[in-house]
């Protein structure tokens, strides 16, 4: 608690005019912006309580949850004052506090599960579910900022290393999965559409694919991984329609 009100005293601190050039001002109040605009769907949805966002600049870009108050702090990069691109992140950091906040908040009834739920063996491998809130972080990134969330994700993930791509780090999906993921919520949401916005929504994601794809292909990328903690490999290709899992092993 101490730490998260030293924390707190240096976000307050950083809005000081004597503190941060009139730029970190500007792209701090655009950051405060953006992201509260990625949680109000969350609040409206009653998904979680009206939550203050208030972000600041620091080394990495992640969120700081305060579980007793309603407060969330998102720290991002620098770089964000010469890439405004970068803010993108924002949405993905909040969707960290819906994931943590959503079962404390939730006030509807608990559902039963079904007994057949209870006694199933695992529908996942561990690993997968080791990834369950980055993704769940990376899909309602898209749901916020659509195809600039993706567009984002290919950017950061064609910044790094081409031998990262398959790197399991245990809690982040492998990075060469992430713009396929996130592009998979984007066709989604435009099969769910019947507007005009469907047709447009489709072709940007078509764009975003081939775009992605065309820099798989360039750097060869590999056509397997080897899961954290698993001892086999997994196809990164795309499964067969009889394939239930969704992702082969070998
Ligand atoms: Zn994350």
């Amino acid at each position: 608690m101490a730490y998260d009100i030293d924390v707190f005293v240096s976000v307050l601190g950083q809005r000081e005019k004597e503190v941060g050039t009139p730029a970190m001002q500007k792209t701090l109040a655009m950051a405060d912006r953006l992201a509260a605009d990625a949680l109000a769907p969350a609040v409206r949805h009653r998904l979680v309580e009206q939550t203050a966002v208030l972000t600041y600049f620091q080394k990495a870009t992640t969120i700081r949850l305060i579980p007793y108050a309603p407060l969330a702090l998102v720290g991002f990069d620098l770089t964000a004052l010469v890439e405004l691109p970068r803010l993108l992140a924002l949405a993905h950091e909040v969707g960290h506090h819906v994931y943590r906040q959503f079962p404390v908040n939730d006030a509807s009834e608990p559902k039963a599960a079904p007994a057949e739920a209870l006694s199933a063996a695992p529908k996942w491998p561990e690993w997968l579910n080791a990834w369950e809130e980055e993704v769940f972080a990376d899909v309602y990134g898209v749901l916020i900022a659509g195809p600039a969330a993706v567009l984002a994700m290919q950017a950061m993930v064609m910044a790094n290393l081409p031998a990262r791509l398959t790197v399991d780090d245990g809690d982040h999906p492998a990075p060469i999965l992430r713009p396929a993921l996130m592009s998979a919520v984007l066709h989604e949401m435009a099969r769910r559409r019947s507007d005009p916005l469907r047709t447009q929504l489709e072709r940007t994601a078509d764009v975003l694919d081939k775009r992605w794809n065309s820099y798989l292909a360039s750097i060869n990328a590999p056509a397997m991984f080897r899961p954290k903690h698993a001892r086999a490999r997994c196809n990164l290709q795309k499964p067969a329609r009889s394939s239930p899992s969704g992702l082969r092993r070998s």
